[in-house]
């Protein structure tokens, strides 16, 4: 057989995946679970992620952009899946022909779609999302009677959902989550008292970390993401809080030992010298690099596993090779398994660990691994 495939692989755990579904489900009582898979599910591989979503029984799906719902319908997705991005005028024709559900954010929008809707012969459902504190997208809780007045009038247009998203929902205990869901639940109430709208909505503003962390955020639905894919929101400065401490990263990263040798004291190694050597220096290459999303920012701060040991990263981290200090550990061989995310015997390196080195969060960590390489399942 001609071997070819790349050296550095993104591994992805169905039965993980499977796992923080349920205990997703477990969490979310009787609301529905919308899986949160934009970003080619934060870099675990959209299409399968949402197969096993199918499996497990969930009730719609939330992507970015319309393209990304486009390829989830052609694979075969039933569900309602939401384009959580403010559509552009132009991607109507697209959301209408293959269902899609838009999130609505202003009157233009509706004027847009309009143009388009008027010619169906069913209606389409469509949210609105209401900025109650996120300061993002959507409208002023003051310009929703309007927006809804303006859906309810328009043909082939149904209100079906109004959504929120909390800014803050993984800061255990910070007020601001309740006041933001006090004046989602007021300005949806009012338009029920203004006898704006009659029929029940779906409401829905519960993130991850709201849906483990805030207490009576579940409403309709649910739109976790990062806990489907085994990360609590909050990193692991806070650790998780009940049911979320169970959940399983899914993903690992793992590459191979190409080459080890020994080298002298006051040895400088790779671009900039910004590791020199203060002992006689057992080094093993490795084949990854920030091409791999293996990031520059890593150099001489992270740690990879190797037969179930710790080893540090010395030197910068270039495009593609990357040293480890392997001076303890003599058994380290050509063509050893290295674990860059992931577990390895009885240790762990997760995404919320190379988060704090790189200075960001397990979400972007995520995604780069997953953007960077093809990605594999494993039962
Ligand atoms: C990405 C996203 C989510 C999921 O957030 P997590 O923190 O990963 O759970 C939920 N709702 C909206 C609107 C989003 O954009």
């Amino acid at each position: 057989m001609v071997k070819s495939e790349s050296l550095n692989r993104v591994i992805v755990s169905r039965a993980a995946i499977n796992h923080n579904f349920y205990i997703c489900r477990k969490q979310t009582g009787n609301a529905g679970i919308m899986a949160t898979v934009k970003a080619d599910a934060y870099g675990h591989g959209m299409l399968e992620c949402a197969r096993i979503f199918t499996e497990c029984g969930v009730d719609a799906f939330g992507v970015a952009e319309v393209v990304e719902g486009v390829n989830l319908r052609c694979s075969g997705v039933d569900q309602p899946i939401f384009i959580l991005t403010a559509a552009l005028a132009e991607f109507f024709p697209a959301i209408i022909k293959y269902n899609l559900t838009p999130v609505l954010v202003d009157v233009a929008q509706v004027s847009a779609i309009a143009v388009h809707s008027r010619h169906c012969r069913e209606s389409l459902p469509v949210h609105i999302e209401v900025d109650a504190g996120m300061g993002r997208q959507g409208c002023l809780p003051a310009e929703l009677p309007e927006l809804v007045r303006k859906i309810e009038q328009t043909q082939g247009l149904r209100l079906a959902g109004i959504m929120a998203h909390f800014p803050l929902a993984d800061d255990r205990g910070n007020p601001a989550s309740n006041n933001i869901m006090r004046i989602f639940q007021e300005v949806v109430g009012k338009l029920y008292s203004d006898n704006i709208i009659r029929e029940k909505q779906c409401l829905h503003i519960a993130n991850s970390g709201a849906l483990f962390g805030v207490a009576g955020s579940n409403m309709d639905m649910v739109r976790p993401g990062i806990s489907l894919y085994g990360y609590a929101a909050g990193g692991t400065g806070q650790g998780g809080v009940g049911l979320e401490q169970e959940l399983r990263p899914a993903m690992s990263f793992v590459s191979r030992v190409v080459q080890v040798r020994t080298v002298p004291e006051g040895t400088g190694l790779g671009y900039g010298h910004s590791f020199v050597t203060r002992r006689r220096t057992r080094l093993a290459v490795l084949p990854v690099g920030y091409g791999d999303g293996y990031l520059r920012k890593l150099s001489n701060r992270s740690i990879v596993l190797i037969r179930g040991r710790k080893v540090p990263v010395v030197g910068r981290i270039s495009m593609n090779m990357t040293l480890v200090d392997v001076t303890d550990f003599n058994s380290v061989q050509v063509g050893d398994e290295v674990v860059l995310l992931g577990r390895q015997g009885a240790e762990w390196i997760t995404a919320d660990d190379i988060a704090l080195w790189m200075g960001t969060i397990s979400y972007e960590v995520l995604c780069l691994f997953g953007h960077c390489n093809a990605v594999e399942f494993v039962d």
